[in-house]
C-alpha cells in the first residue's frame, strides 16, 4: 500500500513536470528488463547498428536500470514535443528534420529534468538521482512504453495516442518511490504499415525496428564514411535527418506546433537557402549552430551530404 507522503510527493512530481513544459510523462518502478538487451543483442547480432560501436557497450546495464544507481526505485520518463510545421525545404532548399530546427534537445532536456531531480532530492533528503536523454545505458522507449507515455509504433518511434510521436524523450532514475500507475498503452498501429510504404531506402523491419544501415537519419547525421551509393537519388533533398515515416503517420495528423520557449532556437536553420548552404563556411557553420544538434554531426559530413542530393531528381519535399 502507498503510504500518503508517497502520494503527496507523485501529485508534486506531476505538478513541476508540467511546470516544466514537459507534455506527457510517466513513472515506472525501476526493475531489471533483460528482455531489452536480449533485442538489442540481436539487433547488434544483425549488424543493424550499423558503425554506432557504443550501442554494444554495456549490454548488461542496458538490461538492469537499477545499475544506474544504488537504490534505483523509480524511473520518471518525461516527453517535450517538438514538431513544426516551417518548411526547410521549399522549391529550392534543403530538408532539416525537425528536431534539428529546436535548440539541442540534449541541453534542453537535461536542464529541465536537472531542475526536476533538485526537487526531488530536497523532498527526499539523501535520495539519490540521475538524468538521462539519449545518453548513457537506457533503453529510453522500452522505458517510455512501461511508465504508459505510449506503445512502439512499427517506425520504432514511441507514439501517444493524444500527441503523436514528435516529441523528445528524458529520463531520472531514482531512488525515490512514487505512486506508479498501472500504465499501458496499447498498441494502435492495426493494419497500418503507411510508414514501412513511405520510408524511400526500405528501413523499417517488420519486428519495429529500423536498419541504421538503410536509415537516412542515421547516414546523414552519425555515419561518417561515403554514403552508399544504392540510396542516391533516395535521399531527396534531405542533409540532416528524415521524418518521412513519422509525416505520414495518423497520430501525428493532430501533432501542433511546440510550444515551450527553451525549444527556440538562437537560429532558425528553416530560413537558410540552398545557396545559403552552398556558400557556408566552416566559421559560418560553428556560429550558426553553436546551440543546435547539427553542431554534433559536423560541417564536414553535412557538406557530404549536400553532394550527395540529387536536386534535379529530388522533386518529393
Ligand atoms: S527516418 Fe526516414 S529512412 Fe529512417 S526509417 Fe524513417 S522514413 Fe526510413
Ligand atoms: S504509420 Fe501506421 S504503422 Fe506506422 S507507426 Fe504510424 S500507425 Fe503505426
Amino acid at each position: 500500500m502507498p503510504d500518503a507522503r508517497q502520494i503527496a510527493l507523485t501529485w508534486k512530481m506531476h505538478e513541476i513536470l508540467r511546470s516544466e513544459g514537459f507534455d506527457i510523462f510517466g513513472i515506472a518502478p525501476a526493475s531489471p528488463h533483460h528482455e531489452d538487451s536480449q533485442h538489442l543483442s540481436e539487433w547488434i547480432s544483425a549488424g543493424k547498428n550499423g558503425a554506432m560501436k557504443f550501442i554494444e557497450r554495456n549490454l548488461d546495464k542496458r538490461g538492469d536500470i537499477t545499475s544506474l544507481i544504488e537504490g534505483a526505485k523509480s524511473v520518471i520518463v518525461a516527453g517535450l514535443r517538438y514538431y513544426s510545421d516551417d518548411p526547410s525545404a521549399g522549391k529550392d532548399n534543403y530538408f532539416v528534420c525537425r528536431y534539428a530546427r529546436v535548440r539541442d534537445y540534449h541541453q534542453v532536456m537535461e536542464e529541465k529534468l536537472d531542475r526536476v531531480q533538485k526537487i526531488i532530492k530536497k523532498e527526499v533528503p539523501g535520495a539519490a538521482c540521475r538524468v538521462f536523454c539519449d545518453s548513457g545505458p537506457v533503453t529510453e522507449k522500452a522505458w517510455a512504453v512501461r511508465a504508459g507515455l505510449g506503445w512502439r509504433g512499427r517506425h520504432s518511434m514511441i507514439i501517444n495516442k493524444d500527441i503523436g510521436s514528435f516529441f523528445f524523450l528524458g529520463e531520472i532514475v531514482t531512488s525515490a518511490e512514487f505512486l506508479y500507475e498501472n500504465a499501458s498503452s496499447r498498441d494502435r498501429c492495426g493494419e497500418c504499415r503507411l510508414c514501412i510504404d513511405a520510408c524511400p531506402t526500405g528501413a523499417i523491419c517488420d519486428n519495429r525496428t529500423i536498419d541504421a544501415r538503410r536509415c537516412i537519419s542515421y547516414l546523414t547525421v552519425e555515419y561518417e564514411g561515403d554514403l552508399p551509393e544504392e540510396f542516391r537519388g533516395k535521399t531527396e533533398k534531405i542533409i540532416f535527418g528524415c521524418d518521412r515515416c513519422q509525416e505520414v503517420c495518423p497520430f501525428n495528423r493532430k501533432a501542433v506546433h511546440y510550444t515551450d520557449k527553451e525549444l527556440v532556437p538562437e537560429f532558425p536553420v528553416t530560413s537558410l537557402t540552398r545557396k545559403d548552404w552552398l556558400a557556408m563556411t566552416p566559421e559560418d557553420f560553428k556560429k550558426m549552430f553553436k546551440s543546435s544538434a547539427i553542431k554534433r554531426t559536423g560541417f564536414k559530413i553535412i557538406k557530404r551530404n549536400i553532394d550527395f542530393v540529387n536536386f534535379k531528381s529530388s522533386e518529393k519535399r
